[in-house]
């Protein structure tokens, strides 16, 4: 059974009466275990999609199964605690909160998801080890390079023990080596059991991943696995 299943989802958005059709029939599986890699023009709806793989958006027709489970028959309190329990998130911007230290930021969603304070202590230094930041932990974020903050916020999203990572252009606020290095830590995440979705312009960080998918206009237009 895949991790997850979409099958034929569209997404319309609706503003001052003007529809937009942001996804028009996804239907796309990954296993548990997979590094995945979306690419497409701006506006081809890849966020949208990491929208709706995050249980952000709701899918306007069509069909969402989390690891087997419908998702459309969940109330928004159970899709809530799905998600928080289930996905983690990292985006563009690092979305880090200026007045608090490295590790408050980590346990933050933590404090959020009621964790104990005991357990809430080990997964913020297992998360920051997993990036090699315990050195950084007292610091704040303004004390740290892009590449640095960037991996302050995948060790925020990987407190939560995620089954599935969702990271929405990770690196394009950083400069191509550091760009480099925060892919290479995905990948090294993935390796050790993290399934990873990941939206990139990058072409050559595109074209390392062993599955991708290229979207635009809402629609797959390719999707291909490496050998
Ligand atoms: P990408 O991430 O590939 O640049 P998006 O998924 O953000 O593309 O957007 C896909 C389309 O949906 C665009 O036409 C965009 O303007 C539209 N869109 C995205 N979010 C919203 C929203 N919240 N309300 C209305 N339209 C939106
Ligand atoms: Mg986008």
């Amino acid at each position: 059974m895949p991790l997850i299943r979409l099958d034929q989802v569209d997404l319309v958005y609706h503003a001052d009466e003007i529809e937009t059709h942001a996804l028009a029939g996804i239907s796309l599986s990954i296993e548990s275990g997979e590094f995945v890699a979306i690419s497409g023009p701006s506006g081809s709806g890849k966020t949208s999609l990491m929208h709706v793989l995050g249980l952000l958006d709701l899918p306007s027709r069509g069909s969402y199964y989390l690891d087997g489970r419908d998702t459309s028959t969940l109330g928004a309190g159970q899709r809530a605690r799905l998600r928080n329990a289930a996905i983690g998130f990292v985006f563009q911007a690092f979305n880090l909160l200026e007045e608090l230290r490295v590790e408050d930021n980590v346990e933050l969603p933590l404090i959020y998801g009621k964790v104990p304070r005991a357990e809430r202590k080990r997964r913020v230094a297992a998360a920051l080890a997993q990036v090699g930041l315990i050195p950084r932990a007292r610091h704040f974020p303004a004390q740290l390079s892009g590449g640095q903050q960037q991996r302050v916020a995948i060790a925020r999203a990987l407190a939560g023990e995620p089954r599935l990572l969702l990271a929405d252009e990770p690196t394009g606020n950083l400069d191509s080596r550091t760009g480099e290095q925060i892919y290479g830590l995905l990948e090294s995440l993935n390796q050790r059991g993290t399934t990873i979705c990941m939206v990139t312009h990058d072409a050559q960080l595109a074209a390392r991943a062993r599955r991708r998918i290229h979207i635009r206009d809402g629609r797959i237009i390719d999707a291909s696995r490496a050998p």
